[in-house]
């Protein structure tokens, strides 16, 4: 097969400002790269595929980013700016399709959809969030009853989010189990990871933390100031180790030395890259029963799942996290969500979408 990717119009791969799909994105052009497919990617300048996916041939566009949908309200009109990059990224990805099997959205916006219908080129999409617009859901909804093979999801309940959806495809997610290193330390601090936003109720995981006299240690990009340093004034002076964005390697020899991963999503999360990775490196985790996370963790073998936004729930999850075996942690994501399950199940699915167009 021969497909085109369009990646998201936030922020250059590499740049952490595209959040989770950075890294889907990464982990499926290696799935399908290893499956045999030609792979080509559509990305904003200065953009890096991880140096295992150098078999894929990048495209780089120049222009504006988009604003993310979930730092819009739900009504908000779609804006495209000037001399934007998503519009400059379809033109590219359109052109590229007319050689390829199919071409693959992994942006989370209007105007890739609306292109469905306008078009002879099979667009496929993978939907990355919840519904955070009603501008968008609606168009899903619009496009979904002339093409329903046409989108899948990462989990059963962010598919959820979008009513009108009836039998969802949903793909999960991959990770390069190679890339993470499993590690036993029982005795480790506790862990925090994601894009420092309000979607991703840091503040929670402070809590549990001061409540147990421990600094909480948070990696990831500063993407909203104000809300991080809302946090810092709320809480004793150190409560939190900002360790700034690191690379996937970095990132999980330090994640693999902590005792527990705290997940506080506060919106329906579509699926929760963070939680997996932690699993990979033996890490087990503690999260909200919400989103992704909650079909991600099993409770008691993963990890544990506490009631939405109850932090004394969270909290007595994290004091009784050495019943979880480490091992298992691990074990879950080699049987459920490596690259080869991944890419297999969009490969999948896009031979249903160009079936559609023959
Ligand atoms: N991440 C990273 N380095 C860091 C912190 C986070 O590469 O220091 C990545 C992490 O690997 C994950 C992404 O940021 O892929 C966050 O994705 P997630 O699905 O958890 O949430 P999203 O940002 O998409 O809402």
């Amino acid at each position: 097969m021969r497909i085109v990717l369009i990646s998201t119009p936030i922020g250059f791969l590499g740049s952490g400002r595209g959040g989770g799909v950075e890294l889907t994105l990464n982990s499926l052009v290696s799935g399908l790269l290893s499956l045999g497919h030609s792979v080509e990617v559509v990305a904003p300048k200065n953009s890096k595929l991880h140096k295992s996916n150098e078999k894929a041939k990048l495209y780089f566009v120049e222009g504006q980013d988009q604003i993310s949908w979930q730092h819009l309200n739900y009504n908000s009109p779609v804006t495209i700016p000037d001399n934007s990059l998503l519009p400059g990224m379809l033109e590219q990805g359109l052109n590229l399709a007319k050689e390829a099997d199919v071409l693959l959205n992994m942006s989370y916006d209007w105007l890739p959809i609306w292109m469905t219908l306008n078009v002879e080129i099979p667009i496929a999409h993978i939907i990355s969030m919840g519904s955070e617009s009603s501008v968008i859901s609606n168009l899903i909804s619009k496009v979904f009853s002339k093409h329903p093979v046409n989108f899948a999801f990462h989990s059963k309940i962010q598919a959820d989010d979008y009513p009108f959806i009836k039998n969802p495809t949903i793909i999960g997610n991959g990770f390069r189990l190679e890339n993470y290193t499993f590690q036993n330390s029982v005795n480790g601090p506790l862990a925090w990871v994601g894009r420092v936003a309000p979607e991703k109720g840091l503040e929670d995981a402070v809590y549990v933390a001061n409540e147990l006299g421990e600094k909480l240690n948070v990696w990831g990009i500063i993407e909203d100031e104000t809300y991080a340093s809302k946090i810092e004034q709320s809480f004793p002076k150190g409560s939190v180790d900002w360790m700034g964005f690191l690379s996937t390697d970095e990132l999980q020899k330090e994640l693999g030395k902590c005792r527990v991963l705290l997940n506080t999503p506060k919106w329906n999360e579509a699926y929760g890259n963070v939680i997996v990775e932690a699993l990979a490196c033996g890490v087990p985790v503690v999260a909200y029963r919400r989103g992704g996370p909650s079909e991600i963790i099993q409770h008691g073998q993963t990890g544990y799942l506490a009631d939405p936004d109850d932090k004394k729930n969270l909290l007595s999850y994290v004091e009784i996290i050495e019943k979880i075996k480490r091992e298992n942690c691990r074990k879950w994501v080699e049987k459920n969500a490596s690259t080869d399950i991944f890419a297999n199940k969009v490969v999948n699915w896009l031979n249903k979408v160009m079936q559609e167009y023959k």
